[in-house]
């Protein structure tokens, strides 16, 4: 199948052929047609699988052809963080490049002034985190009147950061009969609800059952006890097994903290979370592209949207506490066909974070113990009693024995 096959005008062939895409992921394929007959869409994909082109191409394609000259977005983007919006705006203007549409991103924790005046520009599309885009909305800076199409992008991760209620101000500033395109990794009960609430009558897709993005990932489990995965890490990391990581790891105190510490034992390290401002953000993940910086500490929610390309390393410091999480942490690496790799530094205590994980996964992680490096046994004072989950034939993902406990 070719790009062109999908009723793309030449001036978007030519930007993804610019691009060196081939041929349309299956999202693209399936969701392009549709989004250009104008139908509302619930799309079933995550991040690495193209969903951005999948609607951001059909979009440039129906508001070029739509009469020019309107000042207010006609149609609005919105996403869950600022990297997430700055990467999709930044596709945006590549794909649009051959086309006279304006494109604007406005998001949080930068001055508000200079998107004001980007606005009074006018712009044709709008990509917006939830927050920012009220705030726009609350001082007039903006008017949404006209938006023909609005797209949720990552719905399920906005809910998760508790969007749900900024996103419902925002649909009642939103013109009925506008078409509506929805994105989304998973499918809990509130995706499902918002997109009841949102979508008529729209075109299901869904490209990958939602743990496929990890099958092109070698997922490694290294057992350590708590007190000891800092020098787990940076042996890993002198040994040559981790060389160029994201690190994930669950607070943002705990982010700088590892950095530091990383850096203090001559290992170049930042740290990216919430906390950081943009321009932190911004140089500390440019360091990291160019090499400068070979550790990249983050937290979940500062990881999303991080376009990096060619990422070969995720390490989990610790599990993350929803186990759909490990899936977006490890979707990070082996994208776009390359193999990749997935280490986990896991402790004792969190010995059900992992069965819940391995359940979702229905599959069990090879453990690969570190001479010298082993989990902390059962410590005195602890519950009466022992997992046997460790030591049990890692074959299927039925729950864990409990024991009575060993001396
Ligand atoms: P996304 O799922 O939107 O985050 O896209 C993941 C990556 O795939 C991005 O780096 C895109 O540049 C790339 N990409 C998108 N569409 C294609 C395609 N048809 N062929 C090759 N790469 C693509």
């Amino acid at each position: 199948m070719y790009f062109k096959e999908l009723g793309l005008k030449a001036e978007l062939l030519s930007a993804i052929h610019a691009q060196g895409y081939k041929s349309p992921t299956p999202v693209q394929e399936q969701a392009i047609p549709e989004i250009l007959s104008g139908r509302d869409v619930l799309a079933g994909a995550q991040t690495g699988t193209g969903k951005t082109a999948a609607f951001t191409l059909p979009i440039l394609q129906l508001l070029s052809e739509k009469s020019q000259g309107g000042f207010n977005p006609r149609a609005l983007i919105l996403a869950p963080t600022r990297e997430l919006a700055a990467q999709v705006a930044k596709s945006v203007a590549v794909y649009g490049k051959n086309l006279s549409l304006h494109s604007t991103v406005v998001f949080g924790g930068v001055n508000i002034n200079p998107q004001i005046r980007e606005l009074r520009r006018g712009t044709d599309i709008l990509t917006a985190t939830p927050g920012r885009l009220l705030d726009h909305a609350g001082q007039r800076t903006l008017d949404l009147s006209e938006v023909e199409i609005l797209v949720l992008d990552e719905a399920d991760r906005m809910l998760d950061m508790g969007f749900i209620h900024d996103i419902r101000r925002i649909l009642k500033l939103l013109p009925h009969g506008r078409q509506n395109l929805l994105f989304s990794a998973t499918y809990p009960e509130s995706v499902r609800q918002l997109a009841d609430s949102i979508l008529h009558n729209p075109k299901l897709i869904q490209v990958s059952r939602r743990n496929t993005a990890v099958e092109t990932v070698t997922q490694v489990l290294h057992p350590v006890a708590r007190t000891d995965k800092f020098k787990l890490l940076t042996h890993l990391i002198k040994q040559g097994d981790v060389s160029r990581a994201l690190v994930f790891i669950r607070t943002k105190y705990a982010a700088n903290n590892l950095a530091q510490k990383l850096a203090r034992n001559s290992i170049s390290a930042a740290a990216i979370h919430g906390n950081k401002s943009q321009s932190q953000r911004t140089r500390a993940l440019a360091d990291f592209k160019k090499g400068a910086v070979s550790i990249l500490v983050a937290t979940d929610i500062a990881s999303r949207g991080l376009d990096i390309n060619q990422l070969p390393q995720v390490v989990n410091y610790d599990l993350p506490g929803i186990p759909e999480d490990y899936i977006h942490r490890i979707g990070r690496t082996g994208r776009a066909g390359a193999r990749g790799l997935a280490l986990s530094l896991v402790s004792h205590d969190e010995t059900k974070l992992l069965a819940n994980i391995e359940k979702l996964l229905c599959t069990r992680i090879q453990v690969r113990e570190i001479p010298g490096f082993k989990k902390e046994e059962a410590v005195a004072g602890a519950p009466s009693f022992k997992y046997e989950y460790w030591s049990s034939p890692r074959k299927h993902v039925a729950g864990f024995r409990r024991r009575g406990a060993r001396r």
